[in-house]
């Protein structure tokens, strides 16, 4: 078998993407569901039946793109990864795995290779939380990680339904019949930027994964009193900003003292109500996110913030309160396509890294149903979710190669 990866093809097909956007060039902003998301959805319908893949899609949007194996019965092999891109994001993100996997199964037609297990390329919903707060809904939903009825309450910021904005975007169907059955598939996986520093540090094109930091996120609210400005004097005050600033610097600290570098927390996002130069805040929404590789490091860290969090509220007299978005468990990457993925890039004389992947992606959910490896290509400065995001077109075609290579390997 002979693969030629068309690097050509596969970086205009990037560019192409990158132009239905809703954020002015070079940066891209595609949000789910929104007429410019639907757009890049049938753009890349197309680009799949020209592979002549077989193309449906679930009650969420989920798209499922299959060149039939052999033994068409059998357990798929998946790849894929996300086209939805945050609000003045990159070109690469999610989008190397899913051009990335089109291209892979191209190769290996070209090569002339038949697949007995079928090859599927899958196009995630929602891997980014932009629009409904809660990220890889898709993964989670097709995993059974999220509960329909739970996915069924979420709404956007425009207070539309999860049913309301699919079914606006044509997608019918219940949310309960997006769970893939057991074995569905023989085994997934995803390529995608490292969106970290350590493989172009390393003079590395390829890095295989081990395992999938823990993510969790809350929402946080403090809740003071307000008041002119002028009026109220500093003794009388129940500030829900400066309760936030000190909650803000204590959630930093819990993730920095936490003993190791691989607990990280960030507050993203912080709403300030009324937000008026002369009033005091009187109510402030939060956002924090916190991952680790260590599932008890990082709930020991989530524990720290919330006694802290305790601690200021009795100080200033707020009231604060936190909603868990999700708090999921790291997963470990399977050895079977780990094995596959180290075997490939042997065979074809590319050096590869094993690591930690510090973002999480829809392979953290599939895993809990499938057999699941990732594979990192560098990006720039590890810079990612920013329109400076750059892959090298050489680093995405070995990424692509290797890819393809394994997955003749978990297909045969
Ligand atoms: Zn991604």
């Amino acid at each position: 078998m002979k693969l030629d990866v068309d690097r050509k093809r596969l970086v205009s097909e990037i560019e192409a993407l990158a132009s239905i956007s809703d954020g002015e060039a070079p940066a891209v902003t595609r949000i789910v569901f929104t007429p410019t998301d639907l757009k890049a959805r049938a753009w890349l319908r197309t680009r799949c039946e020209e592979a002549g893949l077989a193309v449906r899609w679930d009650a969420v949007g989920n798209t499922f793109a299959r060149w039939a194996g052999s033994d068409p019965a059998a357990a798929a092999v998946g790849t894929g990864s996300h086209i939805d891109a945050i609000p003045n994001a990159g070109k690469y993100d999610g989008v190397v795995g899913v051009l990335g996997g089109l291209e892979a199964i191209r190769a290996l037609q070209r090569s002339g290779f038949r697949p007995k297990h079928s090859i599927e390329l899958l196009v995630f919903t929602s891997e980014e939380p932009t629009r409904f707060g809660i990220g890889c809904l898709g993964s989670r939903l097709l995993s059974g990680s999220l509960s329909p009825e739970a996915a069924g309450r979420l709404a956007d910021d425009e207070g539309k339904s999860i049913d309301e904005v699919r079914g606006g975007a044509g997608l019918r169907g219940e949310l309960a019949d997006v769970k893939l059955a057991d074995g569905y598939y023989k085994a997934f996986v995803e390529l995608h930027i490292e969106q970290g520093p350590l493989l172009e540090r390393a003079q590395t094109s390829l890095g295989i994964v081990k395992s999938i930091a823990a993510p969790a996120s809350l929402r946080i609210s403090i809740e003071g009193s307000g008041g002119h400005a002028g009026g109220v004097l500093m003794p009388d005050r129940e500030d829900a900003l400066c309760a936030a600033a000190e909650l803000i610097l204590a959630i930093e600290n819990a993730a920095r003292s936490s003993g190791a570098t691989d607990t990280v927390a960030t507050v993203g996002v912080c709403e300030v109500f009324p937000g008026a130069v002369n009033s005091i805040p009187s109510r402030v929404g939060l956002t924090l996110d916190i991952r680790d590789t260590y599932l008890a490091r990082r709930d020991g860290a989530m524990q720290a913030i919330e006694r802290a969090s305790r601690d200021i509220a009795a100080k200033r007299q707020v009231l604060i309160q936190s909603e868990l978005v999700n708090a999921d468990a790291p997963a470990d990457c399977a050895l079977e396509v780990r094995a596959a993925l180290a075997e490939s890039c042997r065979e074809h004389g590319l050096p590869f890294l094993e690591m930690v992947s510090r973002a999480y992606h829809d392979s953290l959910f599939i895993s809990r149903i499938a057999p699941t490896g990732m594979l990192f290509i560098p990006c720039r400065n590890g810079y990612s979710h920013r329109p400076d995001e750059y892959a090298r077109p050489e680093d995405i075609a070995r990424g692509t190669l290797v890819l393809a290579e394994a997955l003749a390997k978990l297909s045969s």
